[in-house]
């Protein structure tokens, strides 16, 4: 086979390879790609893909901007920044909201736009909630050198709700705890902080589908 370098494999899609997959897509599930409805969707699909697979192969912590703030030692929570990726066994979305604390070092902090734009570059490309998390985790860590860090991602995987019956609306709770926020009692006591995710939602986290992996 051909040698592709890792840089040329990482590039921006292309979309006339995206539309023969697609047109070939649908004539391999029984579809006539000639019909009205469905003519234009292999163009339709390669556009849409340009954007949520934009972030392969783009630095996550090119945006991140750094600030000094005086005496800003205190714990710091960012609820609630929504994401949309794209399970990478399936193809299928998942999406959902991640939840941020740290605690700063030396005063440094970070702003909520450099941290949407982390979240959204690493999920934009064919991904697993799992990583995901480690991902946002290992980012910020290296970027801010915080003392601690806890992020929590809560997400509905499509390919599951989808696959079976009666799973949609099922949530799946993944973390990842950097420094302090490792270690007990700071690890319980943010948890509660950022809010004890439902039971249902936390039973998943032990119970992980086997046929989604
Ligand atoms: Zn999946």
């Amino acid at each position: 086979m051909r040698e592709v370098p890792k840089t040329k494999k990482q590039q921006a899609t292309d979309p006339a390879k995206i539309e023969t997959a697609v047109r070939t897509i649908l004539e391999a599930i029984g579809e006539d790609p000639e019909r009205e409805g469905v003519k234009n969707t292999p163009r339709r699909v390669a556009e849409l893909y340009r954007r949520i697979f934009g972030g392969i192969g783009k630095d996550p912590a090119k945006d991140l901007k750094l600030y000094t703030v005086e005496n800003q030692d205190g714990l710091i929570l960012v609820k609630d920044i929504l994401f949309h990726s794209m399970c990478e066994h399936h193809l299928l979305p998942f999406f959902g909201r991640v939840q941020l604390a740290y605690l700063p070092d030396e005063n440094r902090i970070t702003g909520l736009s450099s941290l949407t734009k982390v979240v959204e570059t690493l999920s934009r490309k064919p991904q697993l909630q799992e990583r995901l998390t480690n991902e946002i985790a290992d980012v910020l860590t290296k970027a801010l050198r915080p003392r601690g860090l806890l992020v929590a991602v809560e997400a509905e995987h499509l390919c599951m709700a989808m696959n079976e019956t009666n799973r949609s609306g099922t949530k799946t709770v993944s973390y990842a705890m950097r420094g302090v926020m490792a270690e007990e009692p700071v690890k319980a006591e943010v948890m509660s902080l950022l809010g004890d995710p439902d039971p249902q939602a936390r039973s998943n986290t032990v119970a992980r589908d086997p046929d989604h992996l």
